[in-house]
Formats: structure tokens, C-alpha cells, sequence
């Protein structure tokens, strides 16, 4: 394995520090579960790898404003366990069936988010339930959504000088997040792997969807490993917001979803797979969340 040096800042403002050198060959490091793995296999070659280990103000999930804030070094195996996350069914089940205990306890949902896979798993929940990140730096706090973070496979947005501190998700429910009395909000999400543990994702479908009476009053769906990046399935929520849910709508919502996005084949599967597993997949995910609301 190539040689680096290992910083260990005690705070993020010396975590900040180190990172404002603003040297590209500095990378943060939280669990390392992509990052060792990156460098061990030649597509990463970091000189100085800053641990975000000892940070404690990327810790933790806590409840401000209307939204859970979500420290960046929360592990999967903590983000599983917190009560919050009973109400983001759609994210619960995505930790659920990350990797296998082991990872769970060391991989951070920050790191999900750095590495900017396709296939990440907690990126297409996180995406349908709108959240935010908040990116520091040791001068600028900026607040961005996430579906703006990733540009391409493994390229994000982030300045070499800043990290993801928090993720920050509306909770449902709360006062801000405008749910009208005869409606209510649900969400699922499933990952189709060629195992059902340790596997990358083949696809994943996460829905967020809103009801009023037999409509649904808003939808959020979005995809992952079909695209360069997470992707947010805009036509296909289109033509369902407002809408009646029924079979003719479904169908043809899933068809759209199918069509907006861009698999490739690869050694877990056939693009033209990948597109019909999308439209089996949204549409059982849209009747699934639609079956948790009254
Ligand atoms: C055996 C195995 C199974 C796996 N299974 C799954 C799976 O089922 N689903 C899945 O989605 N992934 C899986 N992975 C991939 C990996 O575990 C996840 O992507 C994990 O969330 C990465 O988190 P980490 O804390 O280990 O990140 P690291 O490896 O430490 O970092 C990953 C990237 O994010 C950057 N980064 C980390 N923290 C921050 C921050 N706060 N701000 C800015 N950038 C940051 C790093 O610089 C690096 O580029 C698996 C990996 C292994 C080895």
C-alpha cells in the first residue's frame, strides 16, 4: 500500500486547518471503508489523509428547526439504531441492508456521501427525502442540496478545503414541514444486489410520496446505479403530483423512470436488466408507500 501521512485533529476547527492547506493531494478520512480500499486499489493516491475519527462535533443526530441534523462521522450501524429514524422508513431500510455489521459500525453516512458512488446506498433515500448538506470551511458555512453535490461517478461539489459537517432532513410530520390534516407521508425503498447481504446495488429505488384523500399530493422518487450519479426521477414524479393513484398512473410513471435514466452494463448486469428492474421497482415502491399512508 502506498505511504501517507495520517493527521488526527482532536476538533474540526484543526480538522478545518489541516484541510485549508488546500493541497489536492489532502483527503478527509472518516471510516476508511472506501477510502483504504480506493488507495489499496490505485484510484486514490492521497499524501496526507486528514482522520475525522476524533471529531465529535460531526457526531450525532440531533433535532433543530424543523429538520434532523445529521453529523457526517454518524456511522451507519448509530444512524440504524436512533429513534428519528423510525418516521424515514426509506432511509432505515437503505442502513438496514448496507454492507454487514461489520462495515456498519465504521462506514459514516458523511462517506457515503464523499464517495459519490452511483450506487451508494443511502444517497437515493436521502435524495427523496430532499435533504440538505452542510458544507464548512474554516471561513464559509454553505448549505446546498444534495442533489446538486453530485456532478459525475466519484466528483462532487465540495471544495478541497471543506467538509460535509451535517446532513440536514425535514422531519415528517413537524410544524415546517406543511403536511395538510386528511394527509399523511411514506416512504420506501429497496435495493436489488445479486445477494442479500454485502452486495452493490444492482439498482436501488427510494420514494417519498405525500397523500391527500386518493391523490398524491407530492412524490419525490430516485434512482441509483443507473446513472453517473444519484439521480432524482423528475418526469416520472411529474406525471403522478396532483394525481389519482391508480394502476394506469403507476404504470406509466414507472415506464418514465425507466426511460430517464442511463444504466450501463456491467459485471452485475445488463443495462436493458437495470431499466426493467427501475419500472418493477417504482412502481412496487410507490404501492408500498402509498399501503403505509392513510
Ligand atoms: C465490504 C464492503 C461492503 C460495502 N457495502 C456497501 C453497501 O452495501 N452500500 C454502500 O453504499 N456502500 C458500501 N460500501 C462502501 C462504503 O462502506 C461506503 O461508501 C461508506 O459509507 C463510506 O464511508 P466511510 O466513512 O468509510 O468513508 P471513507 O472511506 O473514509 O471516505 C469515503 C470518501 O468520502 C470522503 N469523506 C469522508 N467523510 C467526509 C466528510 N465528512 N466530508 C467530506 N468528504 C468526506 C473521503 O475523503 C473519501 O473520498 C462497502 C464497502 C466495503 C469495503
Amino acid at each position: 500500500m502506498r505511504d501517507f501521512d495520517l493527521l488526527q485533529p482532536k476538533n474540526l476547527s484543526d480538522a478545518l486547518d489541516a484541510l485549508a492547506q488546500n493541497n489536492s493531494a489532502i483527503r478527509p478520512l472518516a471510516g476508511g471503508t472506501d477510502m483504504l480500499v480506493d488507495i489499496r486499489a490505485k484510484r486514490a493516491a492521497p499524501d496526507v489523509l486528514v482522520s475525522l475519527q476524533n471529531v465529535s462535533e460531526l457526531r450525532g443526530i440531533t433535532r433543530e428547526n424543523g429538520a434532523l441534523k445529521i453529523g457526517a462521522a454518524t456511522t451507519i450501524a448509530e444512524f440504524l439504531k436512533h429513534p428519528e429514524l423510525a418516521k424515514h422508513d426509506a432511509l432505515r431500510q437503505a442502513a438496514y441492508v448496507f454492507a454487514n455489521p461489520m462495515i456498519r459500525n465504521t462506514a459514516t453516512i458523511g462517506g457515503n456521501i464523499g464517495s459519490a458512488s452511483p450506487a451508494a446506498d443511502m444517497l437515493p433515500p436521502l435524495l427523496a427525502f430532499d435533504a440538505q448538506i452542510e458544507l464548512v470551511s474554516q471561513n464559509e458555512t454553505r448549505l446546498m442540496p444534495l442533489s446538486e453535490f453530485f456532478l459525475a461517478p466519484r466528483k462532487t461539489a465540495r471544495h478541497a478545503n471543506e467538509l460535509v459537517a451535517r446532513i440536514h432532513l425535514p422531519i415528517p410530520g413537524d410544524a415546517s414541514f406543511v403536511v395538510r390534516p386528511s394527509s399523511s407521508v411514506a416512504s420506501a425503498f429497496y435495493k436489488l444486489g445479486l445477494r442479500q447481504a454485502d452486495a452493490i446495488s444492482i439498482v436501488s429505488v427510494a420514494v417519498w410520496l405525500q397523500r391527500d384523500g386518493e391523490k398524491i399530493r407530492d412524490v419525490r422518487i430516485a434512482l441509483g446505479a443507473v446513472a453517473p450519479r444519484p439521480m432524482r426521477a423528475i418526469r416520472a414524479q411529474e406525471i403522478l403530483r396532483g394525481e389519482i393513484f391508480n394502476e394506469t398512473n403507476l404504470k406509466e410513471s414507472a415506464r418514465i423512470a425507466s426511460e430517464e435514466c442511463s444504466p450501463i452494463d456491467d459485471l452485475r448486469a445488463r443495462a436493458n436488466y437495470r431499466g426493467r428492474m427501475i419500472a418493477v421497482y417504482v412502481r412496487r415502491m410507490l404501492e408500498q408507500a402509498w399501503s403505509k399512508t392513510q
